[in-house]
């Protein structure tokens, strides 16, 4: 495979009222080539803002502060101009949204919004390479959907047109941030599915965010678990629906509903992630840990320590 991406101690903090509000710290993951990579974790936990911050593309990026360094072609994306970053930017690294009816523009033809990708790294517009793309999305018509407004368009539609302009410029990375969160179910396998194959086909490797720990299982190679702003846990996906470790991962595992099971009620994690601004130093989901020592947990930061082959986690019952 050999190392496509390195995300090295990547940490982003808003500054509020004279100080600053951490919202994530010490992120440091590798994406293979060719691999599919999870993150996962509630709502809150930095998933999405982790992402982002691989482009230097976060929501406030005047008044954020990140540090750390992102590895990729032997530059460090954090350090290179803007100018620079702006030419990997869609061709090298695509994204994908979770919302694709807000991530296009809502005034132009689907046509001109495809055209546009190659227009903005200055490239000659190839239109046969945009209705071969747009077949191997799965549409039939190519020319109905390329003259069409995003709204004449279904939720499953606009998202392989999403997936359809990712790929047109071969990126050899694609970052898809809950990609199927906004559809139904059927439609979310065809489109999982139709990225898995495209994947193997275009040799591309996938960071895929989402909380649907199912797609995880079904089509990732490594995912690592994300609590309040901090990985904590990480490993191959077999090896993690194994033997999780970390408590929070046990959790969330637990909460999933089960094929075939009389269970009649889900199992929660008791409790909500924390606010940034409460964030403590210690282990984070001490307050929602059934397993928690006080003198243990609650005092001091918890290593991210190699537990197994590519699997560590961040919990003092895996450091003994
Ligand atoms: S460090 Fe302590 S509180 Fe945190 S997850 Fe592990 S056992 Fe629970």
């Amino acid at each position: 495979m050999g190392k496509l991406l390195e995300a090295k101690n990547l940490s982003i903090a808003l500054p509020e009222d004279g100080g600053q509000v951490i919202l994530t710290e010490g992120i440091s993951f590798d994406i293979q080539k060719g691999e599919v990579y999870s993150l996962v974790g509630e709502s809150g936990c930095g998933k999405t803002i982790t992402a982002l911050s691989l482009l230097n593309v976060l929501p406030t990026a005047n008044a954020s502060m990140l540090t750390g360094e992102v590895l990729f072609n032997d530059q460090d994306l954090l350090k290179l101009p803007e100018k620079d970053l702006c030419k990997i930017r869609g061709k090298d690294i695509a994204v994908i949204f979770q919302e694709p009816s807000s991530a296009m523009n809502p005034l132009m033809k689907v046509r001109a919004q495809l055209e546009e990708c190659y227009l903005l790294h200055q490239l000659e517009v190839n239109h046969e390479a945009i209705d071969l793309m747009l077949k191997e999305v799965g549409f039939a018509d190519p020319e109905r959907v390329l003259n069409s407004y995003p709204h004449e368009l279904s939720g499953g539609m606009l998202q392989r047109v999403m997936i359809a302009m990712a790929l047109l410029l071969k990126p050899k990375l694609i970052i898809a941030d809950e990609p199927t969160t906004a559809l139904d179910v059927t439609i979310q396998a065809q489109i999982m599915d139709l990225l898995d194959r495209l994947r193997r086909e275009h040799d591309v490797s996938i960071l895929l965010i989402t909380h649907n720990l199912n797609l995880v299982a079904q089509y990732s190679d490594r995912v690592a678990v994300m609590y309040a702003g901090r990985m904590v846990e990480e490993a191959g996906v077999e090896e993690f629906f194994a033997k999780p470790c970390h408590p929070y991962s046990k959790g969330l595992l637990r909460a999933l509903p089960k094929m075939g099971s009389a269970v009649s009620t889900l199992e929660p994690i008791q409790g909500q992630v924390p606010l940034p601004k409460n964030f403590v130093p210690s282990c984070r989901f001490a307050d929602r840990c059934s397993q928690v020592v006080e003198s243990q947990c609650c005092s001091a930061p918890i290593a991210f320590k190699e537990v197994g082959p590519q699997h560590k986690v961040a919990c003092v019952l895996e450091q003994k």
